[in-house]
């Protein structure tokens, strides 16, 4: 069988990523089709939009998408192309697992977390008003009509978005992903005790679909105490399902638990299509010098493999990954001490040696 997938090299290290991590996928046997579209400021003089219709148009025939980084210029015009992609084709999960390979540097062994973040509202439903304007008065007034809170014209405002099926989807892909993958445990995080309305809401809900799950454990966290608990004894946490920023935020702190961005993958998933791609962004001061670390990517092709079922390409690919970084002499600088950075190999070097590992 050929898989027909969407490949967006992104900009930045991501045309770099996106070959090696094209070459481990190829070398596990699985046949690709790849669809390569760009997007994000390159293509913008040729299309008159970051985000052209045909990238969206071929992730909605293909159901399959891997992306490198995409660079969102700041005070540039447009919101950010990722953010975009994944309301376009609600995508509404954000799929982090955070795992400890041994040789990765951490300050910490043995952390399998999965970080399941809600992907479409919260903070980052685009709800803005910017100070001074037309929308900004209105709601200044509105505060002050229904709640009697008093905003000054200095203020802006980004409003939080929680809704009852936003947060029902999302923890239901937690506990069914739980179940699928034989997890123990669910832990919701939220700030219920400040944001009745909405993390309340979350809450909420999040205690309603546990009770279909009785076979899988269920707690919750406030989200400052989840931070230090992280920090603390991360072992003791499995499955975190969180909305957008908290989930944002925590992600990235468990990809620093174990070993940094090069090591983070992830995954946005809907249910009409599925986009891979690492948590780290386009990294522009290494664009084009074959340094950084591919194996995100690769993992994120590695998921990739597992949800178009490919079980056994993604535990061959996912092993030779894991051999590379335990034998620590083919790894990116990321993954070395600083004293022993002179000796980092390059990028396309890490693709090779993941290469051979698999027989390649
Ligand atoms: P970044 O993740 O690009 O880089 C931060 C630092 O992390 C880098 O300077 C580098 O030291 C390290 N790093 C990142 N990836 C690495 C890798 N593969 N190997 C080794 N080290 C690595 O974050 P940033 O500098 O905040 O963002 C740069 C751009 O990327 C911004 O425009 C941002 O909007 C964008 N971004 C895109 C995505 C995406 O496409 N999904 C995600 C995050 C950020």
């Amino acid at each position: 069988m050929v898989y027909k997938v969407t490949l967006i090299p992104g900009d930045g290290i991501g045309p770099e990523i996106t070959e090696a991590t094209r070459r481990v996928l190829e070398a596990t046997g699985v046949d690709f089709k790849w669809d390569i579209h760009n997007a994000g400021a390159d293509v913008i003089a040729e299309h008159g939009t970051p985000l052209p219709r045909h990238v969206l148009d071929s992730i909605r025939k293909n159901r399959v998408a891997l992306k490198g980084p995409v660079t969102t210029p700041v005070g540039f015009g447009f919101r950010s192309v990722n953010v975009a992609m994944r309301k376009a084709l609600d995508l509404y999960v954000c799929l982090r697992p955070c795992k400890s390979y041994t040789g990765a540097p951490s300050n910490y062994k043995d952390v399998d977390i999965v970080v399941v973040r809600e992907n479409t509202e919260d903070l980052y439903a685009g709800i803005e008003f910017e100070k001074g304007s037309a929308g900004a008065a209105r709601l200044i007034e509105l505060l002050k009509e229904t709640q009697d809170i008093t905003a000054g014209k200095d203020a802006g405002f980004s409003i939080k978005l929680i809704s009852e099926r936003g947060s029902r989807r999302i923890v239901r892909y937690a506990f069914d992903y739980a179940r699928l993958n034989k997890r123990k445990k669910v832990t919701a995080v939220h700030k219920a005790n400040i944001l009745k309305y909405s993390d309340g809401l979350f809450l909420a809900v999040a205690r309603e679909v546990a009770k279909d799950y009785a076979d899988i454990e269920f707690e919750d966290r406030i989200v400052d105490n989840m931070t230090m608990q992280l920090v603390r004894r991360p072992q003791q946490f499995d499955i975190i399902v969180a909305p957008n920023l908290y989930g944002d935020i925590l992600s990235d702190l468990c990809a620093g638990l174990v070993g940094g961005l090069g090591v983070a993958p992830g995954g946005n998933i809907g249910d009409n299509a599925a986009l891979f791609e690492p948590t780290h962004g386009s990294a522009p001061k290494y664009k084009g010098q074959n340094k950084v670390n591919p194996m995100a990517m690769m993992l994120s092709g590695m998921m990739m493999l597992r949800h178009i079922g490919e079980e056994e390409a993604a535990v061959k690919l996912e092993a030779a990954i894991a051999t590379v970084i335990a034998a620590g002499r083919d790894v990116t600088y990321d993954l070395l001490p600083p004293a022993e950075q002179g000796r980092a190999v390059g990028t396309s070097q890490v693709a090779d040696a993941i290469i051979k590992e698999m027989g390649g």
